[in-house]
């Protein structure tokens, strides 16, 4: 019996596993192949164990969700870390799985009802319910939204206007140079790219809807590479205190990350190779980014990829980092959901 255990982190550094429910399309659980959960008071809420091949591997993470764990019972988990970025803090909240794992489900939900609703809405409707409290203390907030995807190691806007307000078409993309720079205060800026100031949650919604549109416009192809692609969700909070001249600024960035799986090497050739590779490259690059962290290395490796580089002032420092493992209980995924459930435990 294997057991790979993650410690509690003192860091800013924590990972959530949330496995999602059998669907009706998942196969039957074999003695084989079998996700479950340690009922000994240690790991309660905190364990998973997988059974693969008659072998038993056991995990333990910060929190583990349970199959029947609400949206809600989520969000209440980490709406701390939304406060945090209202405070002024530098937030990353990842989604790491692979295809069908729950990751989309967990960001963003199913739909519109309130209950499916995933942290990216709830976190919106925290932030400007706060900002409206905190008015009566003084407190002006202004935010402002962007939208990006990395596909291939290449940046796209999703939030690119056109005369017809929003047009999603990819080829508005064509020419941008989505240039990544930091200054000297900690903020990245990417040259081109779309920023737009809001003020509801209502108008987020309207950009989020736009934004999944153009990731998933007409053709299946376009639906599949959303899977293939990072989706990047950044909002800056700048907060003023009228009476005390009290400054914050804080990031939120909520990552959907691209599908862990592997494709089999035969399988993939040409673009797909060229899509898998730069996935596996981004996805290790990260794996390294945040073990480096955990491990308080001298040398972190930020600039091994686009999203490493966009992400590197919100990543260590003071700021806070979350990464959701997402695990699917189909029994034929159990190789999958093992591979993920150990990149995670890298950041031991
Ligand atoms: P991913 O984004 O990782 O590819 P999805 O979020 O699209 O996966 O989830 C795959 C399917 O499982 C979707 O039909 C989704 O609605 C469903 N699903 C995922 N997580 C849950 C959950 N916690 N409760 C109910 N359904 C879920
Ligand atoms: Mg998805």
């Amino acid at each position: 019996k294997l057991h790979n255990t993650i410690l509690e982190l003192k860091g800013n550094i924590r990972v959530f596993c949330r496995v999602r429910p059998l669907l009706s399309d998942d196969g039957v659980e074999t003695e084989n192949k079998v996700v479950s959960f340690p009922t000994a008071m240690e790991t309660l809420g905190r364990g998973i164990d997988l059974t693969l091949n008659g072998q038993k591997h056991s995990f333990t993470y910060d929190k583990v969700f349970l199959p029947d764990a609400s949206q809600e019972d989520v969000f209440v988990e980490i709406s701390q870390l939304v406060q945090s970025a209202l405070d002024g803090y530098k937030v990353c909240i990842f989604a790491y799985g692979q295809t069908g794992s729950g990751k989309t489900y967990t960001m963003m939900g199913k739909s519109r009802l309130h209950d499916q609703k995933g942290l990216i809405p709830r976190t919106l409707e925290q932030v400007f319910e706060t900002r409206q409290a905190l008015q009566s203390q003084g407190w002006k907030y202004e935010m402002q939204v962007s939208m990006l995807e990395i596909y291939n190691e290449t940046i796209r806007d999703l939030l690119i206007p056109n005369k017809s307000g929003f047009d999603m078409s990819r080829t508005e993309n064509v020419g941008k140079q989505y240039a990544i720079k930091h200054d000297a205060n900690g903020n990245t800026h990417v040259s081109d790219l779309t920023v737009v100031d809001v003020r509801s949650s209502n108008e987020v919604s309207y950009l989020l809807e736009r934004a999944s549109q153009s990731r998933s416009v007409g053709k299946t192809q376009i639906n599949e590479q959303s899977s293939r692609s990072h989706f990047v969700f950044t909002l800056r909070i700048m907060g003023v205190n009228e009476s005390t001249d009290q400054q914050v600024q804080g990031i939120l960035n909520l990552i959907d990350l691209a599908g862990s799986e592997r494709l089999s090497k035969s399988g993939s050739t040409g673009d797909r190779l060229k899509e898998t590779q730069a996935i596996n490259k981004s996805l290790s690059s990260l794996s390294d980014v945040i073990f480096a962290l955990a491990k308080k290395e001298e040398h972190v490796p930020f600039r091994n990829s686009k999203l490493t580089y966009l992400l590197q002032p919100c990543l260590g420092g003071d700021s806070k980092t979350l990464m959701f493992v997402n695990v699917s209980p189909d029994p034929s995924s159990v190789g999958e959901s093992l591979c993920s459930l150990r990149f995670a435990a890298r950041v031991n």
